[in-house]
């Protein structure tokens, strides 16, 4: 079975931002990726607001990404599909490319899979996917050239994206179930100076509906039902397109049901990045998290880089010095308290003294291996184990304790 260091999965911004942090710490790193470098970028015409970067197209942003996660030779693997498997304690992703099914065992796996925009959920949305309802304003906007369109949501990316529709389309309505918007102030101001743009407050979709033009002209294919949420009334509007920007989904197929996540699939990570399971590490938009942004998800992915690096560093270091060998006895401390700190100075001298070869661990810093073990309530404690598997444990309470 092909045996890798640090798997990450998703290319986007988290993914890349990972493999760069992983790479150059000198980690031996795959990226699988199931459509493009980039992500969710690939699919925005503008950025904006990543620091360094004044203004990029999302593709453009996404070749960057690449760009440098190749100048630290990066593999970036094409697939189908991938999903993380624990088999005992060990990490597989499965992954399929046409009729081809790989196993790779990881060191550690950074989850990066993102999300994507939510249906609305309305009756005939589904039967108008791809006829009419979008999801992507860059994708569909130059079908709306001079046409009239509907975006519907109030957060940043309905504004920012309605805005974006109207360097094409003759008018874009802003349909929001609020009475104001929940966008920045900045973006809430363009869209409002913006003559092409009519906002439609206190209004949801009811239903999508097939559409007969009035004449050769007329375009709008589509007839939105719409309901005032306030009065109760309807009402129709004509429109071309209409694209939805009513929240999103995490992308988190590939581990759904193995680590904590919130409703909905977010995944729950501390600091760290760390998932419930030891070894699994999730970055960027697949993330419980206040904010879903490049500059939000590249932060992640450095964060779980590094935590993956020093998980893996760990986890090769204690396997060599703890697990493997057939006898040894390790002293298990805590780093919070400074008394059993005190005692492992003791430990790691006396063990100099005799010329043993001592494990000294920080049951703290590796409170998964330790509570494994079963330690958890009894440090610090001299224990020996034989090819991982402990034989006694002796409870230290003074250095008078630590005879090995
Ligand atoms: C229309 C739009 C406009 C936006 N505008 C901005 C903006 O102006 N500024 C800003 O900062 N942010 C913007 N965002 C948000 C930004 O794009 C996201 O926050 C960011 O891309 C999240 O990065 P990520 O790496 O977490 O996830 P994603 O970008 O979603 O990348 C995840 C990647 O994982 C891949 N993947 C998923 N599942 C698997 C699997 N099982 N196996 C292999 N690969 C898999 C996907 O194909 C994807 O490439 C916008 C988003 C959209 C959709």
């Amino acid at each position: 079975m092909e045996k890798r260091e640090l798997v990450i999965i998703g290319a986007g911004p988290a993914g890349m931002s990972a493999a760069i942090y992983g790479r150059r710490s000198g980690l031996d790193v795959l990226v699988l990726e199931k459509t493009k470098t980039g992500g969710q970028i690939n699919i925005t015409d503008e950025i904006e607001n990543y620091p360094g970067v004044a203004h990029a197209t999302g593709p453009e942003l996404g070749e960057m990404l690449h760009k440098h996660a190749m100048k630290f030779e990066t593999e970036i693997r094409m697939v189908d599909d991938s999903k993380v498997e624990l088999r005992g304690d060990k990490k597989i992703v499965v992954t399929h490319k046409g009729d081809e099914t790989n196993e790779i065992e990881a060191e550690a796996i950074i989850v990066a899979t993102g999300a994507h925009f939510r249906r609305l959920g309305c009756a005939g949305e589904a039967e108008h996917i791809g006829r009419g309802v979008s999801f992507c304003a860059v994708c569909d906007a130059a079908f709306c050239e001079d046409l009239e369109v509907a975006v519907v949501g109030g957060g940043n990316t309905a504004v920012e994206e309605g805005n974006y529709l109207t360097k094409f389309a003759s008018k874009v309505y802003l349909i929001h179930r609020r009475d104001e918007f929940r966008a920045d102030r900045a973006a809430i101001e363009q869209v409002l100076a913006n003559p092409k743009m009519e906002p439609v407050y206190n209004t949801v979709v009811d239903e999508i509906q097939d559409r007969e033009p009035e004449d050769d002209d007329d375009m709008r294919m589509l007839n939105l039902v719409l309901k005032n949420v306030k009065t109760g009334e309807t009402s129709n509007l004509p429109v071309a397109m209409v694209f939805m920007f009513v929240g999103q989904t995490p992308d988190d197929g590939c581990v759904n049901g193995l680590v904590e996540a919130k409703k909905g699939g977010w995944i729950v990570t501390n600091d760290h990045m760390e998932t419930s399971v030891e070894g699994i590490f999730a970055a960027g938009d697949v993330r419980d998290k206040y904010l879903r942004q490049v500059i939000t998800a590249a932060s992640d992915g450095a964060i779980a880089a590094m935590a993956a690096s020093s998980y893996i560093n760990e986890q090769v270091h204690l396997r060599s010095t703890l697990l493997e060998p057939e006898k040894v006895t390790a002293f298990f401390y805590s780093s919070i308290d400074p008394e059993q700190v005190k005692l492992s100075n003791a430990a790691e001298v006396k063990s100099k003294e005799k010329g043993i070869k001592t494990p000294i661990i920080d049951g703290y810093r590796n409170a998964r291996m330790t509570e494994k073990l079963g330690l958890k309530d009894k440090l610090p404690a001299l224990v020996e184990l034989s090819k991982g598997e402990v034989k006694s444990v002796k409870s230290v309470s003074s250095e008078a304790d630590i005879n090995f």
